[in-house]
């Protein structure tokens, strides 16, 4: 039986329908479940923590491969069966919780070696990366399938539309890098958009030294917030005085014309450590 089959024998056995709200769209293509786990480099003493199993495709995979499987799962559904099913399992662990709502420092804390392997519910796939990230949680890499258009915008380049107060998040934690891109058609029900894997290497020391993490993620805000302004009246309607914004721009040779898409995480490091 094909991984599609499967997924929908599955969900008539227990008289149940893809849950919208929860964000639960199967993965039925058993290539790119083998290249996720690859491609997340996951290894016999990786302690993985997957995000929405659902029905349990990813994580039968996650189990042949790690030491352990740390699974957080929403739905009440999907944990009987995912209790059924991996019942002879040692090295499988079920959270009943929102995984917005679990303290994962605390679940992490023995574990040497953690990666986060995950195809996430989008309705939060940010608030969830954000929450890994500012936690600052002693993980290796995240690898989790996102709607293409986020996983862009995570991995882009300055000077492109996509490039936004995130991108500069992301890339101040980790190496952002889309490593597979995934049609619509792999999922049960088919989704409205594509979608891509991501994979974020953490990173050990944060690519720029910064003076104050609060004001440098202040300014990357401001300067987003009104994508068409100047970083001079960006800046400007931070409170600061014309002479103090052109002083700090003249002294760090950076043009006053610029908007914040122009600038890179270095240029944004450099004015919130002056100014
Ligand atoms: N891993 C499965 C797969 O690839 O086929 C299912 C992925 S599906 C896109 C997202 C899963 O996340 C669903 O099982 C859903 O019930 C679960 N989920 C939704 N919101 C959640 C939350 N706040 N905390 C934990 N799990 C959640």
């Amino acid at each position: 039986m094909n991984l599609q089959d499967e997924t929908n024998f599955i969900l008539k056995k227990y008289g149940l329908r893809a849950n919208k709200k929860l964000g639960q769209n199967f993965l039925i293509n058993e290539e790119i479940i083998n290249e996720i786990v690859k491609k997340a480099d996951v290894q016999k003493n990786d302690v993985i923590i997957e995000i929405g199993p659902g029905l349990g495709s990813l994580t039968a995979m996650l189990l042949e491969n790690a030491e352990k499987v740390i699974a957080i799962e929403l739905d009440p559904n999907m944990s009987k069966i995912l209790k059924e099913r991996f019942s002879l399992y040692d090295n499988f662990e079920l959270i009943e919780n929102d995984v917005l709502k679990v303290n994962l420092q605390e679940i992490i804390s023995e574990y040497e070696s953690v990666k986060v392997v995950a195809n996430l519910p989008y309705y939060i796939t940010t608030p969830i990366i954000m929450k890994l990230l500012e936690d600052k949680l002693k993980l290796k890499s995240i690898t989790v399938m996102v709607q293409k258009e986020v996983g862009e915008r995570f991995c882009a380049k300055p000077n492109s539309k996509e490039y936004g107060a995130i991108t500069i998040s992301i890339n101040y934690y980790t190496k952002p890098e889309v490593i597979i891109d995934v049609p619509k058609e792999n999922f049960e029900p088919v989704p409205e958009v594509d979608s891509c894997v991501i994979k974020l290497d953490i990173r050990d020391v944060p690519p720029v030294n910064l003076k104050n993490e609060k004001e440098f993620f202040n300014l990357v805000k401001a300067g987003f917030s009104q994508r068409r302004k100047t970083i001079n009246n960006s800046l400007a309607s931070m409170g600061k005085t014309k002479e103090q914004v052109k002083n700090v721009l003249e002294k760090l040779n950076i043009d006053p014309k610029l908007r914040a898409e122009n600038l890179t995480i270095e240029q944004f490091a450099e004015i919130s450590n002056n100014i």
